[in-house]
């Protein structure tokens, strides 16, 4: 397998990182992670964008867009995975241990891809997920290496046997740890705003497109951990693990505890564009 790190591609057994990166000490850099099926990029754009706008809020600079383009197109084309996840950090630069910001270093990326499958079953049954008080810092539409809480409420997920962490801030439902958050409730479907105390989900837009093609009534508008419970449907949605369906959040049942109606029609257009990227 190919990776690249610091300006070249090498065989993994050979690629050596090295230890005064910032990202090791600081986690001070942002990141991304970009699905491809059957060897076509799937909204390739928005992680761009987004990418370029994480870096830009933590100050980061000296890294164009066509630099990355070319890193991520040429590892793809380098190794041999037909559908991948392809994982690109940027880290603010090498240099001896200080937390201010180096002068006169160069932002280091690290690129590598692994194999991805469709999560086709918890799309169809569902998953559970429990629920915890959100306690990160207020700049979580950035896309940062920082990802110490996050792991932590996962652990606890898999720890209870659930699927996800669904965090919420003053009662408000944010996201999951690594996840957006959806319901519907009579009839519209609901999600929190893509402000500071959310990352906004590059799935989550393309959901929020298909439910205006689809005239589903939408609003970004911050909802409770109540009627998180007393939803009719509640999704998850991410890069890797495209739109789930919430079948239980703790011990509450949703909906009849099947994928609800407004769910399965939202997936099988994000299922068709999948589908569309291999049609030329
Ligand atoms: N929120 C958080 C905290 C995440 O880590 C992720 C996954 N990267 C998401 C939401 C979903 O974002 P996306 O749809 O762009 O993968």
């Amino acid at each position: 397998k190919i990776s690249f790190y610091n300006g070249e591609f090498k065989d993994d057994e050979e690629l050596r990182v090295m230890y005064q990166d910032r990202a090791f000490y600081f986690g001070d850099g942002v990141y991304e992670v970009i699905r491809y099926y059957d060897g076509e990029f799937f909204t390739l754009e928005g992680h761009l964008d987004r990418l370029m706008n994480s870096m830009s809020e933590i100050e980061i600079e000296g890294m164009e867009r066509t630099e990355l383009l070319d890193i991520v197109t040429e590892l793809k084309e380098r190794n041999t995975i037909e559908n991948g996840a392809l994982y690109i950090q940027v880290s603010r630069g090498i240099q001896n241990r200080n937390h201010a910001y180096p002068v006169d270093v160069k932002p280091v990326v690290l690129a590598c891809i692994n194999e991805a499958r469709r999560p086709h079953s918890q799309s169809e049954n569902g998953v559970h997920v429990i629920t915890s008080e959100d306690y990160r810092w207020l700049k979580c539409h950035v896309k940062s290496l920082n990802l110490l809480a996050n792991v932590m409420e996962k652990e606890r997920a898999v720890k209870a046997g659930a699927h996800e962490t669904v965090m919420h801030r003053d009662g408000v439902v944010t996201e999951g740890s690594s996840t957006n958050v959806f319901i519907v409730r009579n009839g519209i479907l609901k999600t929190h705003p893509a402000d500071n105390l959310i990352l906004n989900g590059i799935t989550r837009q393309e959901v929020l497109r298909i439910a205006g093609e689809l005239d589903v009534p939408v609003e970004e508008a911050g909802f409770s951990v109540e009627e998180l419970m007393d939803a009719e449907e509640v999704i998850i949605t991410s890069t890797t693990q495209e739109v789930t369906p919430v079948v239980k959040v703790d011990d509450t049942i949703i909906g009849n505890g099947q994928r609800g109606m407004v769910t399965k029609r939202i997936q099988e257009v994000f299922d068709a564009n999948i589908h569309k990227l291999n049609l030329v």
